[in-house]
């Protein structure tokens, strides 16, 4: 076996220069730029209430009652094959997005589906962050329809946070015409938690001193990231309120849901912010290789060791609990010419799946050069590397734990030893020993 990182390559720098021209190839369109601006401030916790979490209420559906008087006080669904948006009087009958259109409709059959419009929803969003930013210079947007605001240093000029709350709610119903719910804390997690308890067109305050009042008695579901696989995996062990998150502390939440998941949910359920300190530089990426000798591979056979590599990849991945955003593809031909294949994806991920796929897709488009030039060594890198703590805040863990056949194959070789599993693809590859065979 012939493994090794990319770091100790000397090809290091020749590979930067090819990526570049592979990406362009290969890049898929650049992530679009944050809703509500250019720069993105950074809001970290403070010692009073005085970060807002703003999100406005159903925001495409409310937009569609806005703009047409026949749609209020109805249920609306915004969009066709899938629920985009769904108005609370639609939401009264269990519809939510995303959710199969047509499921939507036997749940509630006197809804009216409208088609979503997203010329109106962006100009609604750029008319509600005017108001974000006309409130405090420091905004943080989210997404379309949310955004953090720091409104700690305008006590003096606009009075406290709760007033200052209170004006931005009527100022977006009076100017744009749309419900928005906001929650008040000393952190933003805490503040995003406050404002979906806030639903629909609320204002929550959480003060200092009541948080652990605040959070204890909501439903685990409540917390940033815990969905429905989270919630299950909890459920089955009794637990359904954060405080009962935090009577299983660190060590009980890691035992059932990972190292990471355990450790994000058993600060958040004391609310704290989980994020760890960052103590020094950490690698920037991670590689893997195989030598594949000079006699030619047939594509399949190529496509089984690239799967093997990402596989393993994508459990060092995860066992450093780190994310990764750029796949990289090495390749060296019979005449010792090399290669380089580049592809970013849209967030960063830890999901071999996810991986997989944008390999797949390099491999294919440098098979006609493998074909004329002759293979002699496939390599994967991934690159762009972040904590999964970082992106977890703003990304839900779900996608991690969601991913059971990772979360499976990762923990049988964890008990079993390397060669314990293998995927279907890989049997008689030279890959490890195929018991037991698990679905590719
Ligand atoms: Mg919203």
């Amino acid at each position: 076996m012939f493994v090794s990182d990319y770091r100790r390559q000397p090809t290091g720098s020749r590979a930067d220069s090819s990526e570049r021209s592979g990406a362009d190839a290969n890049r898929q369109p650049s992530r679009p730029e944050r809703a509500g601006g250019s720069e993105r401030p950074s809001i970290t916790a403070r010692a009073e209430a005085s970060i807002l979490h703003a999100d406005l209420d159903s925001f495409y559906a409310s937009v569609e009652q806005r703009d047409d008087p026949r749609l209020r006080g109805r249920p609306v669904i915004v969009g066709g094959g899938v629920v985009l948006a769904a108005s609370y009087e639609a939401k009264a009958y269990g519809i939510r997005t995303p959710m199969n259109g047509s499921r939507a409709l036997r749940m509630c059959p006197h809804a009216i589906v409208v088609p979503p419009r997203m010329s109106a929803y962006s100009e609604a969003s750029k008319a509600v962050f005017e108001v974000f930013r006309d409130t405090t210079p420091v905004v943080e947007g989210i997404s379309i329809d949310e955004a953090f605001l720091d409104v700690g240093g305008l006590r003096r000029l606009a009075g406290e946070p709760i007033d200052i709350a209170r004006r931005l709610r009527a100022r977006v119903r009076d100017e744009v015409g749309l419900p928005i719910s906001v929650g008040i804390a000393r952190t933003k997690f805490l503040a995003k938690v406050a404002s979906a308890v806030a639903k629909p067109d609320g204002l929550r305050l959480v003060p200092p001193d009541g948080e652990l009042d605040f959070l204890h008695p909501l439903p685990v579901e409540r917390l940033w990231g815990v969905g429905e696989v989270t919630a299950a995996a909890l459920r089955e062990r009794g637990i359904t309120r954060i405080g009962q998150l935090a009577q299983h502390g660190e060590a009980g939440l890691r035992a059932i849901l990972g190292p990471a998941a355990g450790r994000h949910l058993a600060a958040l359920s004391m609310a704290r912010d989980p994020r760890r300190v960052d103590t020094g530089r950490r690698r920037r990426s991670l590689g893997a290789q195989r030598a594949l000798g000079r006699r030619g591979r047939d594509p399949e056979e190529i496509e089984a060791y690239l799967h093997g590599l990402v596989d393993r990849l994508g459990r060092r991945l995860r066992a450093a609990d780190r994310v990764c955003r750029t796949v990289v593809l090495r390749l060296r031909f019979d005449d010792f010419s090399r290669a380089t294949r580049s592809h970013t994806l849209a967030e960063a991920t830890d999901r071999t799946d996810t991986v997989l796929s944008a390999a797949r897709a390099l491999l294919a488009a440098a098979m006609p050069m493998i074909r004329e030039r002759g293979l002699t060594l496939i390599g994967i890198a991934l690159t762009n590397l972040d904590d999964a703590d970082a992106v977890q805040l703003t990304l839900p863990f779900e996608a991690r734990a969601a991913n059971t056949l990772d979360a499976t194959l990762d923990e049988l070789r964890r008990r079993f030893g390397s060669a314990a599993v293998t995927r279907a693809a890989l049997i008689n590859r030279g890959e490890g020993l195929s018991v037991p065979i698990l679905p590719d």
